[in-house]
């Protein structure tokens, strides 16, 4: 799973053209083993965005043979929610599953119940595996992440490009974070995207942390 700079909803469907003949952008394969060979095309899928079937580009690595899905870069993996909407929904809860849900523009009847597992997912494992990457500022995980990559709206998107840049993780958002694009349990050669749902990341965290940098949020 990747995702590029600047290439959100909007923009996803003139970057990845279907028509065939469309040049592919050059991304490389973000593993250092691969040292930078370029990935090619290997389909499409679809996926829901905003309630809406979306074509989403698959690439594959020759050297590797892993297979990345890019997605748009404010789009979480495998929930058809924006990044955006995660934050808004954190920022009203937990413990405000309505106000949450509300805040978050999710309206429909299965609204609530989904944002609550949000907010409850963001409490959960991978919030202390996020949080042993961020500096050991006073607050919620969400001002710790905000300490890094600013206060204005968007953070989750700022968040995601940070951690890609700085430890080459992937922030999926509420499944969690992939390091090298990649579910910690993948196979070298097996496909990140399996259509079965996330795969956790297992025991131990998968980081080097700089000394001196709590591995917990506190609430
Ligand atoms: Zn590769």
């Amino acid at each position: 799973m990747v995702s590029l700079a600047g290439v959100g909803i909007k923009e996803y469907s003139s970057f990845f053209r279907r028509e065939k003949g469309s040049r592919l952008p050059e991304i490389a394969c973000p593993d250092p083993g691969c040292a930078g060979a370029l990935l090619r095309g290997h389909g499409w899928y679809e996926r829901l965005v905003g309630w809406a079937p979306m074509a989403i580009r698959r690439l594959i690595c020759a050297s590797c043979k892993v297979t990345h899905a890019v997605l748009p870069e404010d789009q979480c993996a495998y929930r058809d929610a924006t990044l955006a909407a995660v934050e808004a929904g954190v920022d009203a809860g937990p413990g405000h599953p309505t106000a949450a849900a509300r805040a978050a523009g999710q309206l429909d009847a299965e609204a609530v119940r989904r944002v609550s597992r949000w907010t409850a997912d963001f409490d959960a494992a991978f919030v202390q595996r996020l949080c042993g990457l961020l500096p050991p500022v006073p607050g919620t995980w969400l001002e710790r992440v905000r300490a890094v990559v600013g206060d204005a709206a968007g953070a989750l998107v700022r968040l995601r490009r940070w951690l890609w840049g700085t430890y080459r993780v992937f922030f999926g958002g509420p499944s969690g974070l992939w390091r090298g694009g990649r579910p910690r349990d993948a196979a070298r050669g097996r496909s990140t995207y399996g259509g079965s749902g996330p795969r956790p990341w297992g025991g131990g965290s998968p980081f080097v942390r700089e000394r001196g940098w709590s591995p917990r949020c506190e609430r």
